[in-house]
This record gives C-alpha cells, structure tokens and sequence, in this order.
C-alpha cells in the first residue's frame, strides 16, 4: 500500500514533524540520507524507537522512497536550508511527475525558495514554501505553519497541514496560505526577526533587574511570572520565568552559561532585505548586534579593563521597567508588520496581517497576547499599529522608558532594544528631523539635487559655494 506522505530529514524538525503527522493519522515513508560511518539506518532507527512511527517506511534511497508515495506524490523537505534543498530538489526532480509536490518546510531564503519554485514550475512539479515555527515543541505537538505557492500547490498540501497545526485561542488552526511565491517562507523570516528583539528584550529587563535592582534570580522569575499574567503574556517570557528559576546541584543554571549567544540567518536576511527596501529595521537591528558583539568575548574581556564600573542600584520600579519593555515590543511589533506589509504591496501578495496575528497567536514563538490585541487593529492590508489606543499608550509608557534607558546609559548597561525603540519612537514621532542637513551634504558633495520645501517633488542642484 503506498503512503499518503514523504518526508525528507530526519532531524530534529523532521523527525517531530513525521510522529506529529503519523498521530494525526496519515501513512508515511520516511527518508534520512546515508553517510557511511556517521548516518547509517537513521529513520529505520526512528520506526523502532517511538510507537507511532511503527507503521511509517523507512528509507535510505530516495528513488525507493519515491516510488512508495501515492500519487501525486506529497514530499516534505525539512533539512538544513541552503545548498542541500537545492541538492535534494535536483535528484528528486527526476524521480518526479507532472503534478507532484515539494513542500520546503526548513527555512529558506524567500528568494531561493521563488527560484526552486520556477524551475520545478517548468517540469510541472508543485512547490510550496512553508514556514515552520514552534521549535521541536511546536513540530511534535502543534506548530504555526505559514505557507506560500500556488492555490492548488496549497489545496494538495492542506489536508495535511492542517492534522499538525497548532489551535489557536479563537479555536482557529494555526495555519494560513499566507500568499503566492516565497511569501510564506518572508513571513516566517520576518518572523524570527521579531523573536530576536523579542528575546533580547527580556534578556535586557533580566539584566537591568539582576545588576541595577539587586534582585535575585528567582525574584526575577516571578517579576516574569507576574508580567506573564497580565497582558504582557508570551510563550518567551514564560520559558524565561523557568529558566531563570531552574537549579541543580551546582545551583542555578543560567550561572553556569556563557554570555554568547548564536544565531541563524533569518535574523540578518531580515534586516538586509528591509535594508535594500528603506526599511528601518532598527529593533531586529539591535537584537542582532547584541548577539555579535557577544560572541567577541575575548575582546570584551580585553576591553572591560578600561572601562568604568557600573554604578549602585537605581531606583526605578518593577511597573516602570514593565512599561518600557512593553512599549519596545510594541515599537518592535510595528517596524515588522510595516515590512511585512511594504513587501506585500510591491510584490502583490496581499498579505492579511490580521490572519498573520491569528497564525502566530498559538504554536510559534513569539506567540503571545500582544498578538491577539493586535489582531483587529491590523485588520486589512496595510499596518494600523499606530492607531489612537495604541498611540496613547505609547505616549503613556513614554516617561518610564527614558527613566529605564537614562537610568541604565548612566550605569553603563546596555540596552539596545529598550534605547533603540525609544530612539526609533522619537525619530518616527518628529515633524523636522535633521535631513535637510543630509540632503544638502549629499548635493553639495555629489550633486545629487536637494528638494526645496515649496517645490517638494522638483530636484533642484543647488550652486553651492566650493
Ligand atoms: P537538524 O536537526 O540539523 O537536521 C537537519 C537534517 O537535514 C538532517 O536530517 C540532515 O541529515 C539533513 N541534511 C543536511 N544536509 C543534507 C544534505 N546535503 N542532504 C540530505 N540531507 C541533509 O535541523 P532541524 O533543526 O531539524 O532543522 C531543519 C530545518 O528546519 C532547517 O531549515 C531549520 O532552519 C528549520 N527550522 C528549525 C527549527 C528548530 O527549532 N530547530 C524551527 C523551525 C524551522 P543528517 O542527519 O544525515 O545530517
């Protein structure tokens, strides 16, 4: 009997994707590269090791593998992103037929997944490109799933997406054709963008607490706990509240880590294609370069020697930190839908933010309350973050950030998403800015014109005195 799913990559995505799909009942074969030595029987492993794969196929040739999938054949990839789908797209294309599909659910480029998709177009293959969030938690038990490609690539694949969906709070699944093209894997891009601004901003609220309000760690936890109840809620600050709080025998655990934290490309891919595009992605910004100069310990250690001690405990409350770190994911929500909805305007692909809420309230990362509050006033195509309630609250939570950022620049802590939300809220809120400045040194220098404020859309080249 032939199976109803292929999945390629057993690691850890594919492996928890394939028991997730395998519980929701489908038939699948399932397929691991061989490396002599090092990769040998990995998904016959796999059917031995947990029940529900008991009934899946297992195989190390792809054209096997192929040929144990019905018609048209369904096959997920979900390995590492990069070279190895382009390498596995290639030897599967000609094991394929006209009407077949590829589901890419690692995470690709968005541009990448636009090119595999025109080139299997030609040979009449289907693709789609699915983003995938939830971390192995979210494969296994229920994940945000965000895809993109052609109607009927999406009406194949539905049927099984939807039995690994996450149900969202309205009862919803967790599961969008977000659009046509790579618009799937640009969402979930954009995505993580926002989880690292996310991350660092609490990692910041950690800091500010832990070095200039002398509280403990399991203080801390429950300062997250309380923010966790109220409508700061996030699936992120709840695993910090428990990391923060886990011991053992050596004490706490989060002691013991060192101060470098890794990345993937997402991150920065977000942030080079809002670049190109005049996106002032500012918060992702942050968050990135947070994580880089981390990773330059040696550097900081070597530097640390010149620099002044961080002064006593400030006094600042634990409602005014709150404030602040809700004000920066609020900035930092807004510069992601704004590029999220940018790109759809001049690509066409008509996202709805509003149904983008509702896929990222359950399953992935960064789902949290904040999204669900979002929800309406985002309905539509393009971003409404800066509505009247939303804009009162800014103005609201205003003072207590610069408290937060003014108390933290005079002790020396870093904060680079709290200050740079606050930075970006000024600049965005400010009638005159200092361009007319740059526009004249672009003029004088390069001859680039400048634009009178009488005559806005004439180019003038100004006679500067040399
Ligand atoms: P992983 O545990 O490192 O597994 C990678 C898989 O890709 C393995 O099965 C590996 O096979 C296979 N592979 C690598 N190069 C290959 C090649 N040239 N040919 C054939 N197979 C190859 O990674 P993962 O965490 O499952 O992530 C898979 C994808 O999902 C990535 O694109 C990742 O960015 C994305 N993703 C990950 C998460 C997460 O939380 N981990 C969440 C969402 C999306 P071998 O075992 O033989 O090396």
């Amino acid at each position: 009997m032939k199976k109803q799913l292929g999945i390629v990559g057993m690691g850890v995505m594919g492996r928890s994707l394939a028991r997730n799909w395998a519980k929701s009942g489908h038939s699948l074969s399932l397929y691991n590269r061989r490396v002599s030595g090092s990769e040998e029987g990995v998904a016959q492993a796999l059917t031995q090791q947990f029940v529900e794969l008991r009934q899946a196929a297992a195989y190390e040739e792809l054209s096997d593998f192929v040929a144990s999938l019905e018609q048209p054949r369904k096959i997920v990839l979900m390995v590492t992103a990069g070279p190895a789908v382009d390498e596995l797209i290639a030897e599967l294309r000609p094991l394929l037929q006209s009407g077949d599909l590829i589901i890419d659910a690692g995470n690709a480029h968005y541009l990448d997944t636009e090119r595999r998709m025109s080139m299997l177009n030609t040979h009449e293959v289907n693709m789609l490109g699915l983003g995938v969030s939830g971390g192995e938690q979210g494969a296994l038990e229920g994940a945000s799933l965000m895809a993109g490609g052609t109607p009927s690539a999406y009406a194949l694949a539905e049927p099984f997406l939807s039995g690994i969906a996450a149900k969202t709070p309205a009862g919803r699944l967790a599961l969008k054709h977000i659009g046509p093209g790579g618009s799937g894997h640009f969402v979930k891009m954009v995505h993580n963008a926002i989880e690292y601004a996310e991350m660092q901003a609490i990692a910041e609220a950690f800091e500010f607490m832990h070095s200039l309000m002398g509280l403990d760690y399991q203080t801390i936890a429950e300062v997250f706990e309380a923010w966790n109840d109220s409508s700061q809620q996030s699936y992120l600050l709840e695993i910090s509240s428990r990391i923060l709080r886990t011991k053992d025998d050596q004490g706490y655990v989060i002691e013991r880590i060192a101060d470098r934290a890794a990345y993937n490309q997402t991150g920065a891919a977000t942030l080079v294609e809002g670049a190109l595009k005049g996106e002032p992605l500012s918060m992702v910004a942050s968050a990135l370069f947070a994580r880089f100069i981390s990773n330059k310990k040696a550097q900081r250690q070597e530097l640390a020697v010149y620099a002044e001690p961080t002064s006593a405990i400030v006094s600042i409350s634990v409602d005014e930190l709150k404030q602040a770190y809700a004000f920066t994911r609020i900035i930092n929500h807004y510069q992601h839908f704004e590029m999220i909805a940018s790109f759809s305007e001049r690509l066409g692909w008509k996202v709805n933010l509003s149904d983008l809420c509702s896929v990222w309230s359950s399953g992935c990362i960064i789902r949290s309350t904040l999204l669900q509050q979002l929800m309406p006033k985002v309905d539509g195509q393009l971003s409404a973050l800066f509505d009247k309630a939303t804009r009162e609250e800014l103005f609201a939570q205003k003072p207590s950030v610069k408290k937060v950022v003014s108390a933290a620049i005079q002790s020396d802590v870093p904060l680079s998403t709290m200050q740079t939300a606050l930075n970006y809220y000024q600049q965005i809120t400010q009638e005159q800015s200092s361009a007319a400045l740059v526009q004249a040194q672009r003029d004088y220098f390069g001859a680039h014109g400048v634009y009178f404020k009488q005559s806005a859309e004439t180019l003038t080249f100004y006679p500067w005195p040399k």
